[in-house]
Formats: structure tokens, C-alpha cells, sequence
């Protein structure tokens, strides 16, 4: 949809929203049970578990980037892979991290927190450490939280858009919770560890790669005189083309309202707010 189309079609979304009463429940912690101790990924048996829907709506996107054929849900609610040698296409770096995932040495929890202004399409939490006292068993836990809603908010070509869908968001949180790494940017870091290793995925998918990890977001007038703040990303790929080196640039834009801010993850810098010379406020989005 382009930025114009976008606006007009904000009034209907306006009256709709007008008529919906969010209620936020507390949030409940799933109770230790016989799977507590076993690694991989997991639907969470609390109040926020993944519906058949949402669960296929994880084994395609995931399926789409890594090439499995063999991804599936087990009747304990955990991801399992039949065959890594039986895929189709889908790149390696993804296929080595799911495996990574799903035999690693912690729990990922998945919880669907879909319609919440405080997760911006997924987030991970910090570390739950479970201890079995009788038999020493421990078990590393962390949440990914996916507001599955999110992701039909985006506004872009179909090519940037699938380099931040389901599939990409999610394999960003596995590489928080299977490889340690962090999303750690600073004024000479742009990307951090994280997204870096999503950007080889990008790359072997030939999607275009995202070029910094902050989105920036900047409060927008509407043609209807109403303001938006708009958050964006960019993205790049660069192509061989008659023997010369070509760069296509991407824009991804979502409205910051109806996305949320989220809440930023693993030790990214604090939002900074800066004022420009046209006084607009330009300042930062927390996502993936
Ligand atoms: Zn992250």
C-alpha cells in the first residue's frame, strides 16, 4: 500500500478502532509441568498460547525461510524437524539456526500477544532459570512474545516486506535465544551482532538487507490535517547487473499508534529524541 492510500483508509480504520474496548488481563506465568526440562521451542500452556491458526502460521513462515519440509508441532506444543537433509530452497544460516533451536540448550516460549501496544511484532524476555531440587535438572527459559496483528500494519514493496515477516522477526528472536547474540548498537555500530546474522539469511533468501537496527520515527501530517507519527527502516540489496554493481534502496513504514512502541530488548542504547530545523520531532521505535 503506498503512504497515500494508507491515510485515507485511516478513517475507516478510526470509526472501527472507536467501537473495540481492549481489556488487559495481568500477565499469568505457565506452571512448571513434565515438558519444563526439555530444550527447543515451545508453545506456552498459559493464557497467551498460540491458536492452530497461529501455529501454522510459524511452521509456514519458518518453512518459507529455511526450505523445511519436515517442520511440525508435537502434541507437548514443541517445534520438531523430522529431516534436516529434506528441504527446498530457503537458506542454510536459517536452516542452521532452527536446528540450533530446537536441539539447543534452552526453552523458547512462545506467546501469542497479538492486539498488545507493548510488543512491536515479537520481543524476547530475559532468562528464566528453572531447578528441578530433587534431581539438579536446570532449564534456561525465555519468552518470545509475537503480536501476529503487526505484521499486515507494514508498508512497503512486497520484497522489504518479506525482509520483516513472521519468518525473519521470528528467526531474529532465535538468534537472541539459541546463539547469545545481542542487538547492541552504538554511534560506530549500526546493525548490531543480531541483525548482522539476519542479514546473511536476507541475503541468501535475496532480500533486501536492513541497514541499521533503530527505526527512526517522525511525526507526519495527514492530508486530512490529522498528524501520524510514522516509524521506518531501511533496507538495500545490491546486485550484479550487466557486469556492474547495482544498489536498490527500501523503505518499510508502519504507524507508530497502531503498532505500539514496544518495549526495546536486549541491550539496545535508550530512544533519543532530536529535534530537527522544520521542528519536527524525529525520534526512535523499539522493534525486533
Ligand atoms: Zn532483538
Amino acid at each position: 500500500m503506498k503512504m497515500a492510500g494508507y491515510f485515507r483508509s485511516l478513517i475507516g480504520i478510526s470509526l472501527f478502532l472507536a467501537a473495540c474496548t481492549v481489556i488487559c488481563a495481568s500477565e499469568k506465568k505457565e506452571a512448571p509441568d513434565a515438558y519444563t526440562y526439555r530444550p527447543g521451542v515451545r508453545n506456552t500452556t498459559g493464557k497467551n498460547q498460540l491458536n492452530e491458526k497461529q501455529l501454522k502460521l510459524v511452521i509456514e513462515s519458518l518453512q518459507a525461510k529455511t526450505g523445511f519440509t519436515g517442520l511440525r508441532f508435537d502434541e507437548a506444543g514443541f517445534l520438531t524437524l523430522d529431516d534436516p537433509q529434506r528441504f527446498a530452497g530457503g537458506s542454510a544460516s536459517a536452516r542452521e539456526l532452527v536446528e540450533k533451536a530446537i536441539q539447543g540448550k534452552v526453552q523458547l516460549v512462545l506467546e501469542n500477544h497479538s492486539y498488545s501496544t507493548k510488543v512491536a511484532f515479537a520481543s524476547i524476555t530475559n532468562n528464566l532459570v528453572f531447578i528441578n531440587m530433587s534431581s539438579k535438572a536446570q532449564m534456561e527459559h525465555r519468552s518470545v512474545h509475537i503480536d501476529f496483528t503487526d505484521f499486515g500494519k507494514l508498508i512497503g514493496s512486497k520484497e522489504v516486506r518479506a525482509s520483516f515477516d513472521l519468518g525473519i522477526v521470528l528467526l531474529h528472536e532465535f538468534v537472541h535465544g539459541a546463539m547469545n547474540l545481542l542487538d547492541r548498537v552504538d554511534e560506530w555500530e549500526e546493525i548490531g551482532e543480531c541483525e548482522r546474522f539476519v542479514n546473511t539469511i536476507r541475503k541468501e533468501l535475496e532480500l533486501p538487507e536492513r541497514q541499521h537496527y533503530v527505526a527512526r520515527s517522525q511525526t507526519v501530517q495527514t492530508p486530512m490535517g490529522w498528524t501520524v507519527r510514522m516509524a521506518e527502516l531501511q533496507f538495500a540489496r545490491t546486485n550484479y547487473k550487466n557486469g556492474t554493481l547495482k544498489t536498490d534502496e527500501f523503505k518499510l513504514n508502519w504507524d507508530v499508534s497502531r503498532v505500539g512502541t514496544g518495549i526495546r530488548e536486549t541491550l539496545g542504547p535508550p530512544p533519543n529524541v532530536v529535534a530537527t530545523k522544520n521542528n519536527e520531532r524525529k525520534s526512535t521505535a523499539s522493534v525486533p
